[in-house]
């Protein structure tokens, strides 16, 4: 039965066969991801029963959206579930940036410094902070701005962030995911490790982190190691792909309360922001999170695996231990990162009859091709897939709502490489 309905959906015998045999290996590996999710859904359960969510809590607010008990208890649920004494969570910060940026400018002032340890921030906030000239930045603002790299073997240089924290660091940001970088995704144990080092330099400077994908794939979070801020998006993992819109913070209480001054109004802060119908979503989507974070995990772990064996690099590799749910592949050729792009569009529940063609997007020096078909525009919990026409060709693909679907878009586009001759199947049956 299983053997048919891959085949109506285009996987060869030997693809799945191949693919089962790679799974085979892989049994103890998603076991442990199993229990991280037990442990995040529990939690989850935990937080959402202890705040005493309620179905009037699903029910919408408009206007000025005062006194919406849905919203208040959401943002009571994020705080417990991160360890955090407040959140901010709102359809209102509409993207991971928009939420970053709120929780950065929120709490500097001119003639502050913005410290990052760990290198060049996502590229989207070289434009915030003012790394690059961006109108609006917070350069404009008077705020300045330090980096010290990592060490070529990735430890932190704990001498040169000593020495670049100074009487104006305010504020020190954190990205967990390597993003786009060539480095690996920090750890949550490596980032209570490095905050409580700058917090020896200097106690009073913020530690804020910038969560995106990491969230729910250990089991604790940055602000149970001495985060001051965590940031993300809800249409990565904790809106559990039910979030149509939105970004949270969760931290300190004084932060936060900062950061809804910010985002709505300096007195009307938190007590402003009607939902519009998207509480229900948003619980409901941090309740799945957890599943929907481990199903995308499996999804790379597979691919990375999947790909190795048939001799292509896989950053981080199929070995590896991970920390977020991003997962590269080198494939060598733009025919490869074509084919592969043409598997993943194809093995989607939407917009599978559609071809993704590469093109210059805006602010890339090359031709991009993406591929995408999902419920949510732009959504990186589901299963999507893009990178650059340059060498050494690489794909960076993330999410799958479920598992066997992240499984069905990975073999697609491995069945793409096959047909377009850029992997011999006979080469890997022995
Ligand atoms: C996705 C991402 C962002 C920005 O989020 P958007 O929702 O795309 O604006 C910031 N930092 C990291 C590490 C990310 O992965």
């Amino acid at each position: 039965m299983k053997e048919k309905i891959y085949n109506e959906l285009g996987i060869s015998e030997k693809v799945l066969n191949y693919s089962e045999e790679i799974l085979n290996g892989l049994k103890e590996r998603f076991e442990k991801i199993d229990r991280i999710a037990e442990i995040n859904q529990l939690k989850v359960i935990k937080a959402m029963q202890k705040n005493r969510l309620a179905a009037e809590h699903f029910e919408s607010s408009t206007g000025y959206g005062y006194d919406d008990a849905g919203r208040e208890t959401l943002e009571k649920i994020y705080a417990d579930v991160f360890g955090a004494e407040d959140a901010l969570v709102r359809p209102t910060l509409t993207c991971g940036t928009h939420a970053l940026t709120v929780a950065l400018s929120a709490n500097v002032r001119p003639g502050d410094e913005i410290l990052s340890p760990v290198g060049k921030p996502y590229d989207t906030l070289e434009g915030v902070i003012g790394i690059r000239p961006q109108k609006g930045s917070l350069a404009e603002y008077g705020v300045t701005y330090a980096q010290v790299d990592l060490l070529k073997n990735g430890d932190f240089d704990l001498e040169g962030i000593k020495n670049a924290i100074n009487e104006k660091t305010k504020l020190v940001t954190i990205q967990r995911s390597k993003g786009y970088e060539p480095r690996k995704t920090l750890s949550v144990e490596r980032i209570g490790e490095l905050i409580a080092f700058i917090k020896s330099v200097k106690p009073e400077v913020i530690c804020m982190v910038d969560n995106c994908y990491g969230e729910f794939v250990e089991e604790i979070e940055p602000t149970e190691v001495g985060a001051d801020m965590c940031v993300g998006s809800l249409i990565k993992n904790p809106g559990g792909g039910l979030a149509p819109i939105g970004g949270y913070i969760v931290g300190r209480a004084d932060l936060v309360e900062n950061c809804a001054f910010r985002l709505t109004a300096p007195g009307l802060g938190k007590e402003v922001g009607a939902t519009l119908g998207l509480n229900r979503s948003f619980i409901q989507g941090l309740f799945l999170a957890p599943v929907v974070t481990a199903g995308a995990l499996k999804g790379a772990i597979f691919a990375a695996n999947l790909y190795e064996k048939a001799g292509f690099e896989c950053v981080p590799d199929a070995k590896e231990e991970r920390y977020d749910i991003i997962q590269a592949v080198k494939l060598g050729s733009p025919e490869g990162l074509i084919a592969f792009c043409k598997g993943i569009q194809a093995g989607a529940p939407v917009d599978s009859y559609v071809t993704p063609e590469p093109w210059p997007m805006p602010g890339y020096h090359s031709d991009v091709i993406m591929a995408a078909g999902a419920f949510i525009q732009g959504s990186s919990i589901e299963l999507s897939a893009d990178g650059p026409l340059y060498p050494p060709y690489a794909v960076y693909f993330q999410g799958g709502l479920t598992w066997y679907h992240a499984k069905l878009g990975i073999m697609k586009s491995f069945q793409e490489m096959v047909n377009a001759g850029l992997i011999n199947m006979g080469d890997l049956e022995r």
